[in-house]
């Protein structure tokens, strides 16, 4: 942005106040930038423009959750999803088309990949919602407290797009958000978890889903490259920059397939090695929520809080995530936007075997 404003013949500041324009006040309109002179307004309106990705529908749940499908052009469609509480508001911004890794559980992954965001592709999801929800509650302060990395994609395969959006959002002349408050959420890809503890550390989750590398290998097909050991040292080491000092571990509950007694127990063993480090955890539980071709089915509550129970009793942190917004297939691994896959991921399972499971 300096280096714009500086080629339009203007002193750096003049990107700062563009900047919060931009992303701190959501303005559209470089007319409305009544603090900038009006021929820098008027060269602003010849040599730029500030645009959202195109909007291509909005759904809102009966529990208030709103998600919108945007358009990025060739086919593809991402989506983002707002979620409300009465002490937060929680947007979750995807960062690929598609995501690669392919979990069988995921429809994101069923899908497969078609390419990487750019970080305007991924801001302007905050910059949309944003702007929207504050004209909708005819407010000017923020609305969006907390961002999560959780829509479509791996964030940490598209890398070098992600630290930029991210810095964006921690930005005070931007969004200003709490380090605290924004999350990405990984299946675990290792080398870039020590990455992003030196780059921006943000709060971390993990997606983990399985508490032996038989299963995980099965369930988060990106283990078999990175398996639980190299996890674990990872995440140990991102504790050292994160801003919490635990990591948010996720566990989707699939019936019959990781939801046993004896998968609880491995859980405890992997998270509090006897022997070894302990791993100051949150666990997440999250229900699964069923698609068509997954083959799998969600885990009853009993059996969820049968699971809680002995992880709890044991002393580590457990919560069962509420799930919101499934009305409108908004929840978590619903959000299969529609890419054109370009990976082949359908011949790639089947050559992998790694779709289906059957449950036990
Ligand atoms: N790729 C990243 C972030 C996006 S997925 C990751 O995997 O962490 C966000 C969360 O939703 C992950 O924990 C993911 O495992 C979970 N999830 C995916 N499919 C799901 C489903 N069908 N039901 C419930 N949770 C699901
Ligand atoms: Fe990708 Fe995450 Fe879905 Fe796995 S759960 S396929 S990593 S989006």
């Amino acid at each position: 942005m300096i280096e714009f404003c500086q080629g339009l013949g203007e002193k750096s500041f003049r990107a700062t106040q563009l900047f919060r324009w931009i992303h701190q006040k959501g303005a559209q309109n470089f007319d409305d930038m009544s603090d900038l002179a009006k021929s820098l307004r008027e060269q602003l309106k010849l040599k730029a423009f500030i645009q959202a990705n195109p909007l291509s529908k909005k759904l809102v749940s009966s529990d208030g959750t709103t998600k919108w499908l945007f358009d990025v052009g060739q086919g593809d469609f991402i989506e983002t999803v707002f979620i409300p509480e009465s002490d937060r508001g929680t947007l979750c911004v995807s960062s690929q088309a598609g995501c690669a890794v392919g979990c069988p559980f995921c429809s994101t992954g069923y899908q497969g990949f078609s390419r990487n965001l750019s970080t305007a592709e991924i801001i302007s999801q905050l910059w949309f919602a944003e702007r929207e929800l504050r004209l909708e509650h005819g407010v000017q302060e923020r609305v969006i407290s907390n961002v999560v990395m959780m829509g479509m994609g791996e964030p940490l395969q598209n890398y070098s797009a992600l630290v930029p959006a991210l810095k964006i959002m921690l930005d005070d002349h931007a969004y200003g958000l709490s380090k605290r408050r924004v999350t990405v959420s990984t299946s675990g890809v290792v080398p870039m978890i020590e990455r992003l503890g030196l780059d921006v550390p943000v709060a971390l989750a993990v997606s983990l889903h399985a508490p032996t590398d038989e299963l995980r290998d099965q369930l988060v097909p990106l283990n078999r490259k990175y398996p639980l050991k190299e996890l674990m040292q990872a995440c140990h080491g991102y504790l050292r920059y994160a801003p919490r000092d635990f990591i948010t571990f996720e566990y989707c509950m699939l019936e019959g397939v990781n939801d046993q007694v004896s998968h609880a127990h491995a859980l405890i063993d992997l998270l509090r090695p006897k022997g070894g480090v302990a791993m100051p955890s949150k666990i997440n539980l999250i229900p699964f929520n069923p698609f068509k071709e997954s083959g799998m089915k969600r885990s009853s509550a009993a059996q969820v809080n049968t699971f809680a129970q002995i992880v709890q009793e044991a002393g580590l942190v457990c919560t069962v995530r509420k799930t919101r917004g499934d009305d409108i297939d908004a929840a978590c691994g619903q959000l299969a936007g529609e890419v054109v896959d370009r990976t082949s991921v359908h011949e790639r399972r089947a050559r992998n075997g790694v779709i289906p499971i059957e449950p036990i």
